[in-house]
């Protein structure tokens, strides 16, 4: 293949300028991205060879080497992982295959394109070589391909990029930096060993440089620093997971977790633990502290990877957690699983499903102990995981049998007597004696819920109503029909049921007045025959003269409008 020229998609077109004019704070997150790029590859290549022995070559050690030439000033990642064939050079570094990219670039604002937080969530990748860059050479070759068939792209980041075919007898990939003027200091062994230590201490793979030392011979006698030849990894190489919790700080997990996740602060909460038992694995799982972009996609990529024996299986491993936990971020790591575990075998395997389980409950306890805490502070974490994901849980009562009591007991609403935070044990230690029911009223929002007719008899007897404003309310009521032995019921529903909160003299004056009104009902119910179902006289209402409840069963007045919005 002679030398082609290709453009890139907008989206990249997109993300190389926001890298180039936004990311200049956090510069030296590049080598995160191009190390963590060479470590994946070599990951990839580990899992092929499983079945393809013969992929390894005659290099089965698998490491990623950082060098520079400080006269040519280039930066080298070098791997031996599994390279690219020209078809995957051209795909994977001239589009974006992440789902959910043009929407993302679409929604930010002018602002939010200069928040490097954002921009950082989302991941630019490989294109944050172009932070310190710029040109961008990428020499590769595919595991399995023969030396004839390696490639060379090349681009300066701007529109386009070239490909050519070159002999590359080395398997894997070299990305080749030409730095910019004013980016020298990257040409440092020093500067570049403790950027290393930093972000990829966690990695189960040795990243390697030369180490330097003094030659007094060198430089016509006067003395240098020179190279040695022999390489020495400059990081620890163990996965963090896989060591002892007690010898890994907290700063170290705040780095892993920032890591897997892209985000830029801390998280909420996270879990680390070795389980034994039917099933044997590792698990480090995180609860970040604010919703990613793309919260609301329930096919998105989950976010817990999985490892079977260290050896990196997939990041796709929705078989792990519930979608309505799609939220969690980690590592799983199985001491029991096949190698070759396929996806299909995944969905069926029981270990799978006990791991699924384990973690599942561990998410759980780690959200109650927040919950339950008698620190204000825990309380007040739990308070803004609930804004941020609370919608999210809610997902679970409908998905999750098995932990629905739990599940509900997490749930937080407004109610007539606070604005937010109420949980049901809240209300039900509330309730009037002789209450049986939990009250509830749906509406769009706070306000209409509030100002709700509906509400008149319950604020006159000073009974706690839950006002139910998210969007998935609906749905979350037609799954959670009790709690505690109390059932849900409505008030915008049929003819309210008081019970025992009734006294029998109102009881005996409703009876009375809907015989002495019967004309002026019957005179109702024949000029509204064709829109109303009944007309009747009630003890619901205080202040208003009348109101439109729907009978019990049926849909909510709330919920057809919500359809009819939607244009059902
Ligand atoms: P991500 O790592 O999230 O997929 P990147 O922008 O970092 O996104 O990389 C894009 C893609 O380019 C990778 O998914 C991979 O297919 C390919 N790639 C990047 N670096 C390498 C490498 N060193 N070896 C093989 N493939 C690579
Ligand atoms: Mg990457």
């Amino acid at each position: 293949m002679s030398k082609q020229t290709h453009s890139f998609q907008a989206e990249v077109k997109q993300i190389l300028h926001l890298v180039t004019h936004s990311l200049y704070s956090n510069k030296e997150i590049f080598l995160r991205e191009l190390v963590s790029n060479a470590s994946d590859a070599c990951d990839k290549l580990r899992y092929e060879a499983l079945d393809k022995p013969e992929l390894l070559e005659d290099a089965p050690n698998l490491d990623v080497r950082v060098f520079f030439d400080a006269e040519a000033k280039t930066l080298t990642i070098r791997d031996n992982g599994i390279g690219m064939s020209a078809e995957e050079a051209a795909a994977h570094l001239g589009t974006i295959a992440k789902s959910g990219t043009r929407e993302f670039m679409a929604k930010l604002d002018g602002e939010q394109k200069k928040d490097a937080n954002l921009i950082g969530q989302f991941g630019v990748g490989f294109y944050s070589g172009f932070i310190v860059a710029d040109r961008m050479t990428v020499e590769t070759r595919r595991a399995g391909l023969p030396a004839e068939q390696g490639v060379r792209w090349s681009s300066e980041g701007t529109g386009e990029f070239e490909l050519e075919t070159i002999t590359r007898p080395e398997r894997g990939t070299d990305v080749i930096l030409h730095l910019r003027d004013e980016e020298v200091e990257y040409l440092s062994t020093w500067k570049l060993k403790s950027i290393i230590s930093k972000y990829s201490d966690h990695l189960s793979l040795p990243v390697l440089m030369q180490q330097e030392v003094w030659d007094a011979e060198a430089n016509e006698g006067k003395g240098a620093q020179v190279k040695k030849d022999e390489w020495e990894p400059v990081n620890k190489a163990q996965a963090l997971w896989a060591r002892a919790k007690s010898e890994v700080t907290d700063a170290e997990y705040q780095e892993f977790y920032k890591q897997i996740s892209y985000d830029q602060e801390a998280p909420l909460a996270y879990t680390h633990n070795r389980v034994e038992g039917r099933s044997e694995y590792t698990q480090l799982l995180y609860i970040p502290k604010k919703a990613p972009f793309d919260l609301w996609n329930r096919d998105k990529r989950g976010g817990v990877k999985l490892y079977v024996k260290r050896v990196f299986i997939m990041d796709d491993a929705e078989a792990l957690m519930p979608t309505y936990l799609r939220f969690v971020k980690g590592v799983i790591d199985s001491a029991d699983l096949p190698l070759n575990v396929s996806r299909e075998l995944l969905q069926e395997s029981r270990d799978v499903k006990a791991i699924r389980e384990g973690c599942t409950k561990r998410v759980l306890s780690m959200l109650e102990s927040l919950a339950d805490s008698d620190s204000a502070d825990d309380k007040a974490k739990y308070a803004d995981f609930w804004k941020e994901f609370g919608g999210v849980l809610k997902e679970g009562i409908g998905e999750d049998f098995a932990n629905r009591e739990r599940l509900s007991k997490l749930y937080r609403f407004a109610s007539t007597h606070a604005d937010e935070g109420v949980s049901l044990a809240d209300y039900v230690s509330r309730m009037k004696e002789g209450q049986e029911a939990i009250y509830v009223i749906t509406a769009d929002s706070l306000a209409a819920a509030k100002s709700s007719p509906q509400l008149e008899i319950f604020k006159k007897k000073g009974i706690e109503v839950l006002l139910l404003i998210d969007r998935v309310d609906e749905w979350l009521l037609s799954h959670l029909y009790e709690f505690d032995g109390h059932p849900l019921q409505s008030v915008a529903k049929g003819a309210v049921d008081l019970g025992k909160l009734q006294d029998e003299e109102e009881k005996k004056k409703a009876e009375e007045a809907a015989e002495a009104f019967k004309p002026v009902l019957d005179k109702l119910k024949e000029a509204l025959k064709d829109r109303a179902k009944d007309v009747r006289v009630t003890t619901r209402l205080v202040d208003s003269p009348a109101c439109v409840v729907v009978e019990e069963g049926d849909m909510s007045a709330h919920l057809a409008r919500m359809l009819k919005q939607a244009g059902q």
